[in-house]
């Protein structure tokens, strides 16, 4: 856990009493501050009491005893209208962060100048976040550094272990952190090593107000990083690499950004030919790792992910390489690259490969619960389609994914969704009318098994919520999980052969 001493001797207001709000009460108080803790829910203020941590009413108290109030991500800031808690603070002159800005000053101050010795990289977008999180850590912990992940993923920010110099390059203490807009919004002084921007497609306008104050607050995150990162395949971050390299060219003592690219070389910065990722330069490509055959990484958001997650490690990695055996360094540096993605074990839910029943592949995308999303599952496979999709439907339904239908060999309609699917995919793809994902499963799988194709892959990607049928989407992709598992001749991802 990190003490927070930034705040020793002063009382601090706490609001939101989930993981991350349990976690800051409680690094808080270790570093010496007084808190209360309240949340307008029940249960978060029984797991803080059950907790032992101080719960108090915050709409009676005098606001003016406060120094901070430290807001969970998940609570409206400004858009639809400010929570109360907000307005309070506001009105008291009490200033309003979260989780990330409090790391962030304790940071500062065991940190110097850009951090390179304990490197801070923290990862926002609206697509791809936690893959590439998960894909960075994965790297430099097959690289053999000392990595703490958390954020917006997994573990609290708060909770992780503190950062800490080491002069040594091989010694060092990576934080690499998913940031969601909320979390950046609430970070004024995040000003991270490296700073990873994906892409930017219109999301959560309901907490924003608009697109631009969505893709506003991304960007604050990009121009206080040192080294950027920029997604160069959607004209929103196109435009802010544009504004970056303009900003930063003048200035000897920062750096260009680097482009990514999940399609195309990026010239200069990280981006993709054929199916290899490398590095150009002076229009000179140099593959840095292969993607084909990597089942944890298929289509081309993915390799946008890699590019990403090779952007934000090459510089430390390239510099240990170099200092450990420089006559070796570049193929020492591919072998490793090689070997941290092709042992890449994905994320549950997203893309998954569940397994093999002979030639039949089933992969477990449940996290898909939009139509664009579910267009990247469907992109990353050319034919042989067996495609299991519906639930509680979102705007346009499906509509948008007519482009790939002809790759689709049959649909397999379950929830809610399924009448206004059907109606969509009429004519165009044929269709089994399932109700649920056992018998869509059961079917496409029994179909599946006789097609003439190389490889037919049976796909829960759904377009759609999950809450018609499931609690969430991680029920919804466990229930696929456990009827391919009860297949007869099943062979599961991980196990044997
Ligand atoms: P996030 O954490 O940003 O929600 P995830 O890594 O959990 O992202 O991926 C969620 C879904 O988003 C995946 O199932 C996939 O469909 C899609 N996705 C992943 N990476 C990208 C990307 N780089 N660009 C667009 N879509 C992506």
């Amino acid at each position: 856990m990190i003490r927070v001493t930034t705040f020793a001797g002063q009382t601090v207001a706490v609001f939101g009493l989930g993981g991350s709000g349990l976690a800051t009460a409680r690094a808080l108080m270790a570093g010496g501050a007084t808190v209360v803790a309240w949340d307008d829910g029940e249960a978060g203020r029984r797991a803080a009491t059950e907790a032992g941590l101080p719960v108090g009413d915050l709409r009676e108290m005098d606001w003016s005893q406060f120094a901070a109030l430290v807001l969970a991500p998940g609570v409206p800031l400004t858009h639809p209208e400010p929570h109360w808690t907000v307005v309070k603070a506001k009105a008291a002159g009490v200033e309003v962060i979260g989780d990330v800005e409090l790391f962030c000053r304790e940071r500062a101050k065991a940190v110097p100048g850009i951090g390179l010795a304990c490197p801070l990289i923290a990862i926002t977008g609206t697509n791809g976040k936690s893959t590439t999180t998960a894909l960075i850590t994965h790297i430099l912990k097959t690289a053999g550094f000392d990595v703490q992940m958390g954020g917006n993923i997994g573990t609290p920010i708060l909770e992780l272990e503190p950062p800490v110099v080491r002069e040594t390059i091989g010694e060092r203490r990576f934080h690499v952190i998913e940031v969601s807009t909320f979390q950046i919004d609430l970070a004024p002084s995040l000003k991270p090593t490296f700073g990873v921007l994906l892409n930017l497609t219109p999301d959560h306008i309901d907490r924003h107000g608009t697109f631009a104050n969505y893709a506003a607050i991304k960007e604050r995150m990009i121009a206080a990083s040192h080294f950027a990162i920029i997604g160069v395949d959607d004209e929103t971050c196109r435009h802010i690499y544009g504004r970056e390299a303009i900003r930063r060219g003048g200035d000897a003592n920062d750096q260009i950004p680097t482009g990514i690219s999940g399609v195309k070389s990026v010239d200069p910065g990280i981006g993709v030919v054929g199916t290899q990722v490398g590095t150009s330069r002076n229009r000179e490509f140099r593959s840095l790792v292969g993607l084909a055959g990597v089942g944890a990484l298929r289509g081309a958001h993915n390799a946008q992910n890699v590019a990403a997650a090779l952007a934000a490690t090459m510089p430390m990695l390239s510099m240990r390489a170099f200092s450990e055996d420089a006559a070796n360094a570049n193929a020492n540096l591919e072998a490793l690259l090689l070997k941290a993605i092709t042992t890449f074990p994905g994320l549950p839910h997203r893309m998954e490969e569940i397994g093999r029943v002979g030639r039949v592949l089933f992969i477990n995308d449940s996290k898909a619960t939009n139509a664009d999303s579910t267009e990247k599952a469907l992109s990353a496979f050319d034919r042989d389609i067996y495609w299991i999709v519906g639930g509680k439907a979102k705007e346009g339904g499906i509509a948008a994914l007519a482009p790939y239908f002809p790759r689709v060999a049959r649909a397999y309609l379950i929830g809610e969704a399924k009448h206004d699917f059907a109606a969509t995919l009429k004519d165009k793809v044929e269709i089994s009318c399932c109700g649920t994902l056992e018998n869509a499963v059961a079917a496409a799988a029994k179909d599946a098994a006789v097609s003439s194709g190389a490889e037919p892959v049976v796909l829960l990607s759904p377009a759609c919520a999950s809450y018609d049928q499931f609690k969430n989407f991680e029920e919804r992709g466990n229930t696929f999980r456990n009827a391919v598992a009860a297949l007869d001749g099943v062979v599961l991802k991980g196990a044997a052969g």
